[in-house]
């Protein structure tokens, strides 16, 4: 059986934090640069939580996930990776993109994946401390061996549970002032991702 690499969509594959601050800025005219992004969108917009729900609920709606640029460096080492892994794309998305994101993910990286997982992490009543929330039960559930991923906190998680890690990019998101753990490692670009996997 091949190994599983868990993947990440948001920022890996996909040009996630740009397409949010776009919609941001054109919607509630706001100035955010990509460099503002994190994943507690609260704090990014400086709303309180029944605006932070409100404005979650218009942005999935509005469907402009389904715009967001893809990752062209990506599609060629995807490939070269599926010959001798399985890849599962893994996401905090919520359930009602689910559809949006299949058919983007099949638009743009059609026949690499054999699934994708959804953490449901956002899915149930929101709150102000779900972005503290990890994915290590798919990480568990799925026998994931390796996790490429841009949040730290998922990289973190992945290493407790003894997986490898890829720490995807530098993104201002991503930075800690800690050693990162020897289970996780940085790679800039997907480039770099294809060296690691060539290196295994
Ligand atoms: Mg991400």
């Amino acid at each position: 059986m091949k190994q599983i690499i868990g993947i990440d969509i948001d920022d890996v594959l996909a040009a996630n934090a740009e397409g949010f601050v776009k919609f941001s800025n054109e919607r509630w005219d706001m100035h955010l640069r990509p460099e503002d992004y994190k994943e507690h969108w609260a704090e990014v917009w400086k709303v309180d939580l029944k605006e932070f729900e409100r404005r979650a609920i218009e942005l999935h709606d509005s469907g402009v996930i389904a715009t967001y640029r893809h990752n062209d460096a990506a599609l060629p080492v995807l490939q070269e990776l599926k010959q001798s892994y399985t890849l599962l794309a893994m996401t905090s998305r919520q359930l009602v993109s689910e559809q949006l994101t299949r058919h983007w993910m099949e638009k743009h990286y059609k026949g690499i994946f054999d699934d994708i997982k959804f953490t449901g992490i956002f899915d149930g009543p929101l709150d102000l401390s779900l972005h503290l929330r990890t994915k290590s039960d798919l990480f568990t559930e799925h026998k994931v061996t390796y996790v490429i991923d841009d949040q730290l906190k998922h990289c973190l998680a992945a290493a407790e549970l003894g997986i490898d890690t890829l720490l995807f990019s530098n993104y201002t998101w991503n930075q800690t002032d800690e050693a990162l753990p020897e289970k996780v490692v940085r790679v800039s670009d997907w480039q770099a991702v294809l060296e690691y996997f060539r290196a295994q």
